[in-house]
C-alpha cells in the first residue's frame, strides 16, 4: 500500500513537472517568434524609412555622377555629383569648413561667385557663405532639416574685413550678431547696414536662378517700411512736378509760328512741335511703375523664424532634374501684415484668429459657388488620387536613387 502511495505521489510529481516544462516550452516559442516578428517588421520599417542622420553625415565626398543632379526636395532628398565650393574667390569666402557642408549643384557655385562679383565690385568686403549641403546632400547630424538637394546657401550678415580672416568658433556668435533687436523684434540700427545689406540681399534675389530668401521678418518689415518710404517720396515727387508744370503752361508765349513750324522731311509734311523735339517736363517725371518695378525684388524675401544673424538663399530646381521637387514662383511682395506676422513666436495667437477669419471667408464665398455634381465630385477625387499615386511613385524612385548613394561599394570578385 506504501508503495503504490509512493508510486502515485511520484506519478504526479512527474506529470506536473511534465505540463510545467510544457507550459514553459509553449511560452518561450511565443515570446520566440514575437520577438521574431518585431524584428521582421522592424526590418520591413526600417527598409522603408529614410537613412538616419548620422548615414548621410558619414559620407565625406560627392558621389561620381558626371551629371549633377538634384533628387528629391530641399527637405527631403539629396543630390548626385555635387560640386565643392572653393574657400575662397572673388568677393566670398566659405567659413566653418571643418562642418564639411560645402557642396552644392553648379548652379550653387555660379550663384555665389556672381554675388561676390558685385559685393567686390560694390566694396562690400567679403561675403561669408555658411552651410550649403553635404557631399552626398541628405539630412544633417544637426542644425537644418533643409539643404539636402544642394540647392540652399547660407549667407551672413556680418562683415568680414578681409579674405582669409579666421573667425575662432568662440568668436563666431560676437563676428556675427543679430541683425535685429530680439527683445523688440526690430532692426538693430547699430548693426543693420542700409547701404550694405539691402545692396546685399537685392543683388541675391536678382539672380535668376533664386526662388526665394529666407530672412527674420523683422528684416523683412524693414525692407518693406523702406518701399513704403520710396514710394511716398516718389509720390510726393510727382506732386510737386505736376505743380511745376502747371506753373509753367501759365507763362504766356510771345506767338504761336515761333513754337509750331511745318518742316519737309523726304517730301513727308511733318508738324514739328517743341514736344516732339526737346523733353518736357512732363517725360521727365518718373512713371509710376517704376517705383514697384525698382523693388520687385523683394518679393523673393520671405519672412521665416531665426535668420537674424544669416540669410537663406533657395534656388529653384534645374530645368533638367526631373526628380527635383521645387517650389512655385513667389507671388506679390510679400508686405501684407499677416504675411509678416505669421513668423513670428510673439503673434502666434493673433495670426491664428486672422488665419482662422479668412478661412471662414473663403467658405463662405465656396458656399455661393453652385454644389459640385456627383459626376464633379467623383472627378475630383479621381484627380487627387490621380496625383497623389504619381507623387508616391516619384517618392519612392527618390528613396531608391538616395539611398543608393549610402550603400558600401560592393567588392567586384577576383577571376579564377
Ligand atoms: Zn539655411
Amino acid at each position: 500500500m506504501k508503495t503504490l502511495l509512493l508510486i502515485c505521489i511520484s506519478l504526479f510529481l512527474f506529470n506536473h513537472q511534465l505540463q510545467a516544462q510544457t507550459k514553459k516550452t509553449v511560452k518561450q516559442t511565443k515570446t520566440q517568434s514575437k520577438t521574431q516578428t518585431k524584428s521582421k517588421k522592424k526590418q520591413i520599417k526600417s527598409k522603408k524609412s529614410r537613412p538616419k542622420r548620422q548615414d548621410w553625415t558619414k559620407r565625406s565626398v560627392p558621389s561620381k555622377h558626371k551629371n549633377p543632379e538634384a533628387i528629391g526636395g530641399y527637405s527631403y532628398g539629396c543630390i548626385l555629383g555635387a560640386k565643392a565650393v572653393p574657400s575662397k574667390g572673388v568677393g566670398y569666402q566659405t567659413i566653418r569648413r571643418e562642418r564639411n557642408r560645402y557642396y552644392g549643384h553648379p548652379f550653387t557655385l555660379k550663384v555665389i561667385q556672381e554675388i561676390g562679383k558685385i559685393a567686390h565690385e560694390n566694396q562690400l568686403s567679403a561675403i561669408e557663405i555658411g552651410d550649403l549641403s553635404q557631399p552626398v546632400g541628405g539630412l544633417m547630424a544637426f542644425g537644418h532639416k533643409s539643404h539636402q538637394i544642394g540647392l540652399d546657401i547660407d549667407i551672413w550678415f556680418g562683415i568680414s574685413k578681409a579674405l582669409d580672416q579666421e573667425i575662432k568658433e568662440k568668436d563666431f556668435e560676437k563676428k556675427h550678431p543679430p541683425m535685429i533687436d530680439r527683445k523688440k523684434e526690430e532692426i538693430d540700427p547699430h548693426v543693420w547696414d542700409d547701404q550694405r545689406h539691402l545692396l546685399l540681399l537685392k543683388t541675391a534675389a536678382s539672380q535668376s536662378e533664386v526662388n526665394r530668401i529666407f530672412v527674420h521678418w523683422a528684416i523683412k518689415k524693414h525692407l518693406c517700411q523702406q518701399y513704403e518710404l520710396d514710394k511716398k517720396n516718389h509720390q510726393e515727387q510727382i506732386k510737386h512736378s505736376a505743380i511745376m508744370l502747371d506753373e509753367l503752361s501759365n507763362i504766356p508765349t510771345t506767338s504761336d509760328e515761333s513754337e509750331t513750324e511745318l518742316i519737309q522731311e523726304e517730301g513727308e509734311l511733318k508738324l514739328n512741335t517743341p514736344a516732339e523735339s526737346t523733353p518736357t517736363q512732363a517725360d521727365e517725371l518718373p512713371k509710376k511703375s517704376t517705383i514697384d518695378e525698382k523693388w520687385q525684388w523683394i518679393s523673393k524675401i520671405r519672412p521665416w523664424y531665426g535668420h537674424d544673424q544669416h540669410f537663406h538663399i533657395r534656388l529653384s530646381c534645374p530645368k533638367d532634374n526631373a526628380l527635383c521637387e521645387g517650389q512655385g514662383t513667389v507671388r506679390g511682395l510679400g508686405c501684407e501684415e499677416l504675411e509678416l506676422k505669421k513668423f513670428s513666436h510673439r503673434y502666434q495667437g493673433w495670426v491664428k484668429i486672422q488665419e482662422d477669419a479668412l478661412k471662414q471667408k473663403r467658405e463662405e464665398e465656396l458656399a455661393k459657388l453652385p454644389p459640385l455634381t456627383e459626376a464633379q465630385k467623383a472627378e475630383k477625387i479621381k484627380k487627387n488620387k490621380e496625383l497623389q499615386e504619381i507623387w508616391l511613385k516619384q517618392r519612392a524612385t527618390v528613396n531608391e536613387k538616395c539611398n543608393q548613394l549610402l550603400e558600401k561599394p560592393k567588392k567586384s570578385k577576383s577571376p579564377k
